[in-house]
This record gives C-alpha cells, sequence and structure tokens, in this order.
C-alpha cells in the first residue's frame, strides 16, 4: 500500500513569501488557483490573449497576467493547460522565464515521461495531480474537505521537491482527504491504461457491443440502449461510492448470479491478452508517438475520422430520441 501524507505531514509555510504561477484557467486551472489563494498563498494567473477568464479569475480576486509574465513572476509554476499543447506552450512562453531554483509543476506526467518537455537540471519537477475533476476540487475546498491527490518528483534539484509538492497539495485542499506518492512513470501509464482499456475504450465498446448483439438478435434498439448502456450509471454509481460488495448487495439475486458466472465469458483470456498488449505499446511510446504524431504532425486527420465513425452508430440516435424523454437529464448543467 503507498504511503498517505496528510496536512499535519504539509508545511504550507514553505510557500510564504513565493508566487505560485497558473498556467490556464480551465477545469483544473481555476481550482488549484483559488483553493491556493484562499489558502494564503500569493498566486497569480497566466493566460493568452483573449482568454475568455480573465473575468473569472479577476472577479475571483486573482491578478491575471499574460503566460511569459506569469512564468517570470512565479517561483512555483504549474502548467494547467491541455496535455497537447504543453510542449509548445513550455518551449515557447515558460522555458526562456524559469530559473534556477524555481519549481516546474505538472498535474499529469505525460509531457516529462514522454519527454516532450525536457526540463534544465537547476529546476525540480514534481507533480500535484487531484484524482478527480476541477469542478469537485474547488467544491469540496470551499466546504471544508479536499480531493485525494497524487504528488511525485521527477526531478529534485533544490532537496525540497518532495515538500514543496506535499506544500503545494495541502494548499489545494488535499491534505485533508490525503495526498499519495507516486512517479511520474507510474501515473502517466496508469493514468492512459485506465482510461483506454477500461473507462472509456473498454466501457464504450463492451455498451456497443451488448447493444449490437441484442439488435442483431431483433430486439428494438431502444430495449438494448436502456439495457447496455443507460443502466450503466446506476451500477457504476453504486460501485463508485459503495464498492463491489454494495452494488452486489443493491441488485437482484439473479442478476449477481448472472454476473459471477458470465463476466469472465465476456472478458476473456483473450480480452485480458489484449490488455496486456495495450499496456506494453503504452509502456514502450507506442501509444504516446502515434498519439503525438496524429495531433501535432498530422493535422488530427484520422482522430475526427474515427469520431465521425463512431458517430453513425445506431445508439446516437437512438441515445438521443431515449434522453430527450428524460427531463432531469435536459436540465443537467454542462460540467467544465
Ligand atoms: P483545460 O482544457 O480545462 O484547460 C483550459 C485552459 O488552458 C484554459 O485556461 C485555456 O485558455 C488554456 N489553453 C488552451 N489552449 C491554450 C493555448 N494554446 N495557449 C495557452 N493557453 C491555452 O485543462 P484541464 O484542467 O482539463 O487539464 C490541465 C492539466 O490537468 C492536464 O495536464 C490534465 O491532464 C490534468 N488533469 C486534469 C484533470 C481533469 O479533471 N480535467 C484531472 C487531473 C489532472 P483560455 O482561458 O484562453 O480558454
Ligand atoms: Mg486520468
Amino acid at each position: 500500500m503507498i504511503k498517505k501524507y496528510y496536512d499535519q505531514d504539509c508545511n504550507l509555510g514553505l510557500l510564504d513569501g513565493k508566487t505560485v504561477a497558473i498556467i490556464g484557467f480551465g477545469s483544473q486551472g481555476h481550482a488549484h488557483a483559488e483553493n491556493l489563494h484562499e489558502s494564503g498563498v500569493n498566486v497569480v494567473v497566466g493566460l493568452r490573449p483573449g482568454s475568455r477568464h480573465v473575468a473569472m479569475a479577476e472577479k475571483a480576486g486573482l491578478k491575471v497576467m499574460g503566460i511569459e509574465e506569469a512564468a517570470e513572476a512565479g517561483d512555483f509554476v504549474m502548467i494547467l493547460t491541455p496535455d497537447e499543447l504543453q510542449a509548445q506552450i513550455y518551449k515557447d512562453q515558460i522555458a526562456p522565464h524559469l530559473h534556477a531554483g524555481n519549481v516546474l509543476m505538472f498535474a499529469h506526467g505525460f509531457n516529462i515521461h514522454f519527454k516532450q518537455i525536457i526540463p534544465p537540471a537547476d529546476v525540480d519537477v514534481v507533480m500535484v495531480a487531484p484524482k478527480g475533476p476541477g469542478h469537485i476540487v474547488r467544491d469540496m475546498y470551499t466546504q471544508g474537505q479536499g480531493v485525494p491527490s497524487l504528488i511525485a518528483v521527477y526531478q529534485d534539484a533544490s532537496g525540497k521537491a518532495k515538500d514543496y509538492a506535499l506544500a503545494y497539495a495541502s494548499g489545494i485542499g488535499a491534505g485533508r482527504a490525503g495526498i499519495l506518492e507516486t512517479t511520474f512513470k507510474e501515473e502517466t501509464e496508469t493514468d492512459l491504461f485506465g482510461e483506454q482499456a477500461v473507462l472509456c475504450g473498454g466501457v464504450c465498446e463492451l455498451m456497443k457491443a451488448g447493444f449490437d448483439t441484442l439488435t442483431e438478435a431483433g430486439y428494438a434498439p431502444e430495449m438494448a440502449y436502456f439495457e447496455c448502456i443507460h443502466e450503466m450509471k446506476m451500477i457504476v454509481d453504486l460501485i463508485y461510492t459503495k464498492g463491489f460488495e454494495m452494488m452486489r448487495y443493491s441488485i437482484s439475486n439473479t442478476a449477481e448470479y448472472g454476473d459471477y458466472i458470465t463476466g469472465p465469458k465476456v472478458i476473456t483470456k483473450e480480452s485480458r491478452e489484449g490488455m496486456k498488449k495495450v499496456l506494453s505499446d503504452i509502456q514502450d511510446g507506442t501509444f504516446a508517438s502515434n498519439f503525438i504524431q496524429e495531433f501535432n504532425a498530422g493535422g488530427k486527420a484520422n482522430f475526427y475520422a474515427m469520431r465521425a465513425k463512431q458517430a453513425e452508430h445506431p445508439t446516437t440516435e437512438v441515445g438521443k430520441e431515449l434522453r430527450s424523454m428524460m427531463s432531469w437529464l435536459n436540465d443537467e448543467k454542462e460540467v467544465n
């Protein structure tokens, strides 16, 4: 088990007299900036010209400046822009303003681990990665609670890199819930694996395969959509809040029996072999290099083609129709 750190293990005082520059004010950026500010840390927010977030950051009482200006002002520079843009932003607007003794920070290890960003040797490089989206990081903080977060040290030039990461994590409220130490490598590889094999790739393909099996057997697409897609949320919510045991306690005995005998017939030895291949493509950099090629050099042509192809699946149509019958779904405000 990973050792956990709490507020009493963190020295927020290490940030006294320091300036923390938060680059970007999106999902994570707004939460880190506002939480640190309310924890008494001197925060500046770096945004591109014309950013639609300037007014929002200023309304929160934060000092807003250009990205280069913020990088210059910051003793700590936390990069919270989309991952595929970070290398370019770093090269053009941050690297020239990093000075010896600064702390370069990330909330995800991708760019450091896959060497898209190669920092100078005289700065600390650390990660503070909340295990939740920004609006929850913000909401929990305002309620006196926190979101468990990961920290990692990639480069320790000062000898204090881990203490700095703990201080920052405490400043965003993570020390109230627990801080877990990992490495850039472990965080990056497990994050990519989880989203590809299970959360996004695995789950969506499983749902579609179930839907296709029923509709190809002549069942109504509406029934297939309810049973294989819509009701996923109910099950996942039970697992999310109480684990597999409570989910199984809540479902019928028929469902629980079917769960045990059928799961391994669908996720077979072959599926598990597929997962191992996914993992080795992540570990040896194959996935990262394909992704970078597609997004930076390839103009995203394949990416858009795959998106269009997915949209042609019959679940798109029937899903739209069924969701429009559920008034409570239409009220739900879009989350960042
Ligand atoms: P967002 O997509 O929400 O970031 C948006 C911010 O980036 C905005 O302020 C936007 O500027 C700025 N931005 C976008 N493009 C550019 C550009 N070309 N130049 C300058 N600024 C730009 O990012 P997230 O918060 O989702 O992710 C940030 C980091 O946090 C990533 O490393 C991610 O992996 C990590 N992370 C994200 C989590 C999440 O739940 N979202 C969870 C844990 C980690 P503008 O204000 O002009 O729109
Ligand atoms: Mg993730």
